[in-house]
């Protein structure tokens, strides 16, 4: 059964939120306090957190960050105000997706079970097609890149790296075409649902953490180049 944490403090909406999921078949956990929530989502294992902003103990902002050093697993956010959506957008802290308050209970679960959906698909991938470059059946390798598809993991210097869903959807269609610029339009559109409230901006900021993530220095970057008037590619 595939299990979902909800980090929030205020009781009606993590008790809506927790009998719409488990009507839907899913095991949920509720957590009301940042430290405790921060803590459960670090030490087990979940398909998808909904996490609420503005919580007792430590907000979901310095949370969230903690999860995406060390975990995959989709994040949607949950705030009070529309406002939040512009400082989530402009921190870029990786998360999958975002609600505002009030929303529907039936989007809630249709977009948690889109992002489950999307993270099996991504954690079971089989091998396919494999560019060039000497690389293991469902390997890809581009110099010190390296892309296990069946276990959705990256290695840069033989260092494992932890990306987001989103980073290593990002990274896995850029270097499935090495050498071919994608422009952002066609990268947002195969990435991003189009009710997402996230707009083109998203592609850079995703671009710009997964540079930080895989590139000795991100301001020149030797994996992800920026092609002007064009996208990005993945050099060759
Ligand atoms: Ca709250």
């Amino acid at each position: 059964m595939n299990r979902v944490l909800i980090i929030e403090d205020e009781g009606a909406i993590a008790e809506l939120e927790r009998d719409y999921l488990t009507l839907s078949g899913y095991e949920v956990v509720v957590e009301s306090d940042g430290v405790a929530g921060k803590e459960r989502a670090l030490s087990e294992e979940f398909d998808m957190i909904l996490l609420d902003l503005m919580l007792p103990g430590e907000d979901g902002f310095s949370i969230l960050e903690a999860i995406r050093q060390n975990r995959q697993v989709p994040v949607m956010l949950i705030s009070a105000k529309k406002d939040d959506i512009d400082k989530i957008r402009g921190l870029g802290l990786g998360a999958d997706d975002y609600l505002t308050k009030p929303f529907s209970p039936s989007e809630l679960v249709a977009r948690v079970r889109a992002h489950i959906d999307r993270y099996k698909r991504l954690t079971s991938m089989v091998p396919e097609d494999i560019p060039a470059n000497r690389a293991k059946p469902g390997e890809i390798s581009i110099r010190q890149l390296l892309i296990k598809k069946p276990l959705h993991e990256v290695y840069v210097d033989g260092k494992k790296v932890s990306l987001s869903v989103k980073e290593y959807e990002l990274l896995l269609k850029l270097a499935s075409r090495p050498g071919e610029p994608l422009t952002k339009e066609e990268l947002f559109e195969s990435l991003w649902d189009k009710n997402n409230i996230g707009d083109i901006k998203t592609v850079a900021v995703h671009i710009k953490r997964l540079r930080e993530k895989i590139e000795k220095d991100p301001s020149s970057p030797e994996y992800i180049e920026t092609v002007w008037g064009q996208g990005y590619r993945i050099k060759v």
